[in-house]
């Protein structure tokens, strides 16, 4: 264990306090707190974390360069492991392994079952102990609420129902294999780290609780990642990708706080988070980003070319015939159309979709005026895309009518996450209620008149309600 003596006597006394209070009053407000944290649907049991977790570092390990310093990896593992010992919805054979990943970029990650990495670029943005350790107790919230497996649970759940209710996941061998038979093999990983808004919440949630329980600073966690997003918006994109901003983040875990006990001497630093900073700081410095290769994990060239039978796909307020060789991958605020490689891996944790169709609702900030246009808030849709395609460029815009109703067909060109060649995008946006229903072919440029007929009858074939 690291650390020095500032916790012990201040640590016992508050438990020994928080034990009375509790066993005083069993329906107290504080300790119900702690209880409120369920994890959602999950078809996994939590010994199929740990297996999904292992199978995946197998993987991640392989691509990503990692920092094997030992003082660093000490440090990081005894933090982790002293955080992890207070989390809600622990179980006891998580691994509870932190890898540090030698990378400039400021990114963090879990995978299921307890496998946490941390890029080298966001502890050397910490200013102090808290702060990472808010970082870690975040991550730690996504794994002990399942976060993870809860997504892959959602995505079966659309794409092989049957298959699921016939047990196939409960054979033994390896739990990768058996997702890429039912569809899910490409990108895996990005369903596993991709998290919803609300997944998000909780992890804060969690993560807040864990730190007030091991006497760190609460607000360092909301405050760290505000700091971050402001400070670093090009070093962060990946994070908060995955990492979807929750509404109000500060307001939340400011409201949290006062209902997990009363206020301590907060921990926010010590001797040893300086030490291991400096360490790593005198490493030799992290690789350049290099392009990473085109998906190993998929089949190599283009996709088969789309089936002419298409099926019909039924989404929260639209329907829309798609190929009937496509794949659907679902998440809470969003549905892709893929065809058999149509992902590809771009950066070290991500990958991104070259070929299909992606689906998408958004809630334009305009909108908070009442009265808002479609052309303000596909702009606004399009200067959010510009974060992380800084190459994108409007080749043509102009009206259109889908299914009676107004809306804008903008034609764009971008950069494809397939190296070396650019991409055209058709956007259509359309005005559903209060929200922008969006609308997005995608594929390289080289093959985009190949797909142009496919992607007229998907159009075609919209019905939105
Ligand atoms: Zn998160």
């Amino acid at each position: 264990m690291s650390g020095g003596g500032w916790r012990r006597s201040d640590k016992g006394l508050v438990a020994a306090m928080t034990l009375a209070l509790l066993l005083l009053a069993p329906g107290g407000a504080w300790g119900v707190e702690s209880l409120k944290f369920k994890p959602g649907f999950n078809l996994f049991k939590a010994q199929q974390d740990i297996q999904l977790g292992k199978e995946s570092v197998e993987q991640i390990d392989k691509k990503l360069p990692l920092v094997t310093d030992l003082q660093v990896l000490r440090y990081i593992n005894d933090l982790g492991r002293r955080l992890a010992s207070f989390a809600p919805n622990n179980n006891s054979e998580y691994a509870w392994t932190f890898k540090v990943t030698n990378s400039s970029d400021i990114n963090a990650f879990a995978l299921p079952g307890g496998y946490i990495y941390l890029n080298r670029g966001i502890i050397v943005a910490a200013e102090n102990e808290a702060q990472i350790a808010g970082v870690m107790a975040h991550e730690s919230g996504h794994v002990v609420m399942r976060h993870g497996t809860h997504e892959v649970s959602q995505a079966l759940l659309a794409q092989a129902p049957l298959a699921i209710l016939g047990g196939i996941l409960g054979q033994t061998g390896s739990l990768t294999a058996q997702l890429a038979e039912l569809g899910l093999g490409l990108g895996l990983n990005s369903i596993l780290l991709k998290n919803s808004r609300r997944a998000e919440s909780q992890a804060d949630e969690v993560g807040t609780y864990i730190l007030y329980q091991a006497g760190y600073d609460p607000h360092a966690m909301a405050r760290f990642f505000e700091i971050i997003q402001n400070k670093y918006p090009q070093k962060t994109i990946q994070f908060f990708s995955d990492h979807p901003v929750p509404e109000n983040r500060i307001k939340a875990v400011d409201s949290e706080i006062p209902l997990l006990g009363p206020a301590k001497e907060w921990k926010t630093n010590s001797p040893d988070f300086e030490a291991m900073k400096q360490r790593l700081l005198s490493l030799p410095a992290p690789p350049r980003a290099t392009p990473a290769p085109p998906a190993s994990a998929g089949p190599s060239g283009p996709p088969p070319l789309p089936s002419s039978r298409l099926i019909k796909f039924e989404g929260k307020g639209f329907s829309i015939d798609y190929p009937d060789n496509w794949q659907v991958q679902q998440s809470e605020d969003a549905v892709a159309l893929i065809p058999p490689g149509g992902i590809v891996e771009v950066a070290e944790s991500g990958s991104a979709q070259a070929y299909g169709t992606s689906i998408s609702r958004f809630q334009p900030q305009t909108s908070r005026q009442g009265n808002w246009g479609l052309i303000d808030a596909t702009q606004e849709l399009l200067d959010m895309m510009r974060l992380s395609n800084p190459n994108l460029r409007v080749i043509k815009q102009g009206g259109m009518k889908l299914e009676g109703r107004a809306a804008l067909s903008t034609l764009l060109e971008t950069d494809s996450p397939l190296q070396g060649q650019k991409e055209r995008d058709l956007l259509v946006t359309a005005r559903q209620g209060n929200s922008v229903f969006s609308l997005m072919f995608i594929a390289p440029e080289s093959s985009f008149d190949a797909y142009k007929p496919v992607f007229d009858a998907m159009l075609q074939s919209l019905e939105l309600q």
